[in-house]
């Protein structure tokens, strides 16, 4: 049996633990980290990556099959487009290991040690490896557990067969003619989205009274709108109870009670993501939980002496840049500096069509607070590079306290918001007031405009409408 030391282990080389492992290494901090699939974990290889992939191909796909129809305003016509799912399949596969190769090669660049395999804790510093030419054991006097999430499995649609996860759903060869999609959320409706796009019929079910429950209405109602023109129908309110004896349709209980078939060649079911908290000796470990994930203070501290955990394992919100951020911070309080979780806020994006973004608070959380709040929303119905998009859908809305108006919040939908949510989190992380950003020059003519304008209507004096 081999065994190494080192000051510092990760287990698990997603964004969080690469990062980490990552940062602690340009500190000087003798690291290692294990991965027992590939570096990049669920982002780079079945996750955010790959799914962005997917979904600007059918982007790309239903606009040319939009223009040969002759249906667009631009004056472009084609012959009949084709789409060869393996071909596209494979360019994703393609950007997966280009970068999950760089992670790699950054790894080693920060002179981190890399063992490839199934690490298992022995006790709170050590954990033994499955690795391919034997039993590896690592003894460390820091370890972090960056172990990530898999997806919720539903007791009536186990995984197999035609029932499918994210996972599988980003590796098809051959696009089902009828995909349901069982759960409304932000996986369910980018993956639903980008199929019906490429030609399934698609159908949702979504247990809540209305798609991506977390955000108010008036954020979802474009999207609402587009997956209707898409022609996805999308069950509200309704309960996945099984496949049906044949294997060929899913059986929902919708809203009113009554029980409906919908046939399905493929069933994607994306109820949400858990803390991976199995197969890895978790239990020799004694660790507060809440709930599933692994309780952390705000040095993402477990309850145990040198025991870290960060990313999806730590709960809520499962996003890609908070475990990042996570590992950042955790290796340099590893390496000795002060470090504390203090961001104001974790910006989120639904990519579905159009995008949600949010960052900060909404404008029902922030009356919650018990502040008195202004709001200012600027429609891209009168923005002029979202005309000359073709995306006048959606609107950027600002949330700002009555009172001093600092910024508590920042919402959009529309066609290529995803890039202002750089804008939106540096605005309430710097603490901005709407008179900062009523104040800063946004260049013409962008999209950027419609912040700057919401700003302004929550002063009371916007120009463009
Ligand atoms: P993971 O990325 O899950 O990595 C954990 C790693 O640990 C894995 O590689 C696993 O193999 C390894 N591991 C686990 N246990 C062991 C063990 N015992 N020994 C060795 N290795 C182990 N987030 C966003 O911010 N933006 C998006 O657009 C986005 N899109 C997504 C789309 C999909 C389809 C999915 C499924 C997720 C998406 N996410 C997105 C969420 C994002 O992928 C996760 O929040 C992120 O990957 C979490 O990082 P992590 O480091 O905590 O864990
Ligand atoms: P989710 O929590 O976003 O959505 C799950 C949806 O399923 C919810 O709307 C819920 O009401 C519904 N649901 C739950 N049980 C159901 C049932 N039995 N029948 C019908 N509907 C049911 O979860 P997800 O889409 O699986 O994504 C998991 C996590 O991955 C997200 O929370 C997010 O953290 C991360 N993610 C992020 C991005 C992004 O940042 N763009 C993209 C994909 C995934």
């Amino acid at each position: 049996m081999k065994e190494i030391s080192c000051k510092l282990l990760v287990v698990g080389a997603g964004p969080g633990g690469y990062v980490c492992a990552i940062r602690a290494g340009q500190l000087g901090v003798d690291t290692v980290i294990v991965e027992a699939k590939k570096p990049g974990g669920t982002c780079l290889t079945v996750g955010c990556i790959p799914s962005k992939a997917l979904i600007h191909a059918a982007e790309e796909f239903e606009k040319i099959v939009h223009m040969a129809g002759g249906k667009g305003p631009l004056g472009i016509s084609l012959s009949t487009p084709k789409l060869d799912l393996a071909k596209t399949v494979a360019w994703k596969d393609g950007i997966v290991g280009r970068l999950t190769g760089g992670v790699s090669s950054l790894l080693k660049k920060a002179k981190v040690k890399t063992v490839h395999g199934w690490a298992r804790f022995r006790d709170g510093k050590t954990v033994e490896v499955e690795t391919e030419t034997g039993i590896q054991v690592i003894r460390a006097e820091t370890v972090v557990i960056a172990t990530g999430s898999v997806s919720v499995e539903l007791p009536s649609l186990p995984f197999g067969g035609p029932v499918i996860s994210s996972t599988e759903a980003l590796a098809l060869s051959k696009l089902p003619e009828k995909l349901v999609v069982v759960g409304g959320g932000y996986i369910g409706l980018e993956l639903g989205t980008a199929f019906a796009k490429l030609g399934s019929q698609v159908s949702v079910v979504e247990a809540e009274p209305r798609i991506l429950p977390q955000y108010d209405a008036e954020l979802t109602r474009p999207v609402a709108k587009r997956l209707s023109e898409l022609g996805v129908e999308v069950l509200t309110g309704a309960k996945a109870k099984g496949m049906s004896t044949k294997g060929d349709a899913l059986l929902v209980e919708t809203g009113d009670g009554a029980e409906k078939r919908l046939a399905a060649d493929k069933v994607l079911v994306t109820v949400g993501r858990k803390p991976a908290t199995e197969g890895w000796g978790l239990e020799e470990l004694v660790l507060d939980r809440n709930g599933r994930s692994i309780h952390i203070d705000d040095q993402c501290r477990t309850s145990m002496r040198g025991v870290y955990a960060i990313g999806d394992v730590a709960g809520e919100p499962m996003l890609a840049h908070r475990a990042m951020a996570q590992g950042e911070m955790v290796a340099e309080i590893i390496a000795g500096h002060k470090r504390n979780w203090d961001k104001r806020c974790i910006p989120a994006i639904c990519f579905t069509d159009p995008e949600v973004v949010t960052a900060g608070l909404l404008p029902d959380e922030a009356r919650k607070t018990g502040a008195e709040i202004k709001v200012g929303q600027f429609p891209f119905s009168a923005n002029g590079r979202a005309m000359t998009k073709l995306g006048e859908e959606g609107f950027v809305r600002v949330v700002a306290r009555a009172d001093n108006h600092v910024v508590l919040g920042i919402q959009a939908v529309g066609h290529g918001v995803s890039e202002l949510s750089t804008a939106f989190g540096l605005a309430i992380e710097m603490g901005a007031r709407l008179e900062d950003i009523a104040g800063t020059i946004h260049a013409h003519p962008t999209l950027g405009e419609g912040f700057q304008e919401a700003a302004l209507k929550a002063l009371g004096h916007a120009l463009h409408i």
